[in-house]
């Protein structure tokens, strides 16, 4: 990777956001006088860390403050300077950026135990005072990551583990792809590395022959959009190292994984996305079974495309993802991008595609106000959210977000607390079903509700498992 710069930065931000250069210029130097003299383990200058942090932030379109607040992140750790000169040298909202990322590191509890789940929540809670925090914390990780060779052993190990358990989850809830595939790969790298190694290999030995495959692919489509005058850019994905593990950890061979090189094919506006459908469909013939419209139905994490199978050259099989610019950001920055696709009050945006469009927000709430114990907190938060979730369609195909293992309970409170507190029974896939019954991936979920119900039963409380129908489930018999 070549070294980052000043420069380099600038260059970056002047591609979206020219009109703040000069703040970013001086939160530098600031930064750069206040580090003076400090080294890093690489032996390299101090400045370099927050310098590649802003960096990774400006990949990510992140606004101007949150660029600064990357630039001085380690300044009230590591130096004299207190908040109130951040904000008077440049202004409230770079100070308490500042100020939330270094409270994430700066607790002090009786034991190391108690320190890290304390330490734990406060990492994860930081999203609802500002997401922007959590998003400098994951830049800030993921330098830290890249240049962990200089650790000791132990400590590759643990921050590998702190990664994968924190990190990846926290990445993907808020859809930020690019960060959590870098840092699952790094991290599995040093946790498992014969296993990285034996995967990487495997993967060199099929890859040449599918990129080839692509790349003919993409001249041909790329020529077709622009034959209809459809602005386009096609790109090569290729699955990250950590993805290709998991999937022959459920027992797929190399061969079997039909994305391991993807063809992203990104076009203007949306109607252009269904049209470039129909006409990759011409040229090469879809797998019908492996067709799937997230434009329609975007993922939870607003993940939205267009994921069509083909028959490729040469017998291959190569997955196609159309999509449009915007849709392209949010596929690989996740809610970072909002900031820049609908511009205004970077923090207001940000808090606001949140509350409104990522499901997991509410429950992270919930939790928070329903545990105290930081351990219960965690342990929940990793149970509800990290877990491994489904997704279940309601009546107007909608797709609903549970954790695996929930039940028609839980998706009736998830819909409201009136209609748990009035269930009575579920259609589930056409078939009529107690309110006991496991959900599925893809079930087709109609709760059925009688306002004469007595409210729900206190045993129902063991057949729950978000914490939000455990609580309204309470506060019937409490209330
Ligand atoms: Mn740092």
């Amino acid at each position: 990777m070549n070294s980052v710069t000043l420069n380099g930065l600038l260059d970056l931000i002047n591609t979206y956001n020219s009109k703040d250069v000069e703040k970013i210029k001086k939160a530098y130097e600031y930064a750069k006088t206040l580090h003076n003299g400090q080294v890093r383990q690489s032996g390299e200058e101090y400045i370099t860390h927050p310098l590649n942090v802003a960096y990774i932030l400006a990949e990510m379109h992140a606004d101007s403050d949150t660029i600064c607040a990357g630039l001085l992140h380690d300044t009230l750790e590591d130096t004299n300077i207190t908040k109130e000169d951040i904000a008077h040298d440049f202004n409230p909202q770079i100070a308490s950026l500042v100020d939330g990322v270094t409270k994430l590191s700066k607790m002090n509890f009786s034991s190391k135990e108690e320190q890290n789940f304390a330490n734990t929540r406060k990492i994860i809670t930081s999203i609802s005072d500002d997401v922007r925090i959590i998003i400098i914390k994951l830049a800030d990780r993921l330098h830290n990551m890249r240049t962990l060779k200089f650790k000791s052993a132990f400590k590759q190990k643990e921050n590998s583990i702190e990664t994968m358990e924190i990190f990846v989850p926290l990445a993907y809830l808020i859809g930020a792809y690019r960060i959590k595939s870098e840092l699952e790969d790094i991290s599995f790298r040093y946790l498992k590395p014969d296993k990285y190694k034996e995967i990487e290999e495997k993967k060199l030995s099929v890859e040449e022959n599918y990129i080839e495959c692509a790349n003919e692919m993409l001249y041909k489509i790329s020529r077709i959009l622009n034959d209809r005058e459809i602005p386009n850019e096609i790109k090569i994905r290729i699955k990250n190292i950590y993805g290709i593990y998991k999937r022959m950890c459920e027992g797929n061979k190399i061969n079997d994984i039909h994305d391991l090189v993807a063809l992203k094919v990104i076009v203007d506006e949306i109607d252009n996305c269904y049209i470039t459908l129909g006409l990759i469909h011409r040229e090469y013939k879809p797998i019908n079974s492996r067709f799937k419209d997230y434009i329609s139905c975007p993922k939870t994490n607003m993940y939205s495309s267009l994921h069509s199978t083909v028959f490729g050259p040469s017998d291959t099989i190569i997955q196609t993802q159309i999509r449009t610019f915007d849709m392209d950001k949010i596929a690989s920055f996740g809610l970072t991008a909002y900031f820049d696709t609908e511009k205004g009050n970077a923090r207001e945006t940000m808090q606001k595609a949140l509350n409104e469009k990522f499901q997991f927000y509410k429950s992270l709430s919930e939790i928070d106000s329903t545990f105290s114990d930081n351990r219960q907190f965690v342990n929940q938060v990793k149970y509800e959210l990290f877990s491994s979730l489904i997704y279940v369609y309601n009546s107007n195909g909608d797709v609903i977000e549970l954790p695996i293992g929930s039940t028609v309970i839980d998706f009736a409170y998830k819909l409201g607390s009136e209609i748990g507190n009035t269930l009575v029974g579920a259609v589930v896939n056409d078939k009529f079903v107690s309110v006991d019954t496991i959900l599925h991936n893809k079930d087709r979920v109609k709760v059925i509700t009688n306002e004469l119900s007595f409210g729900p039963r206190l045993e129902w409380e063991n057949k729950v498992r978000t914490s939000y129908a455990r609580t309204k489930i309470k506060d019937f018999y409490n209330g």
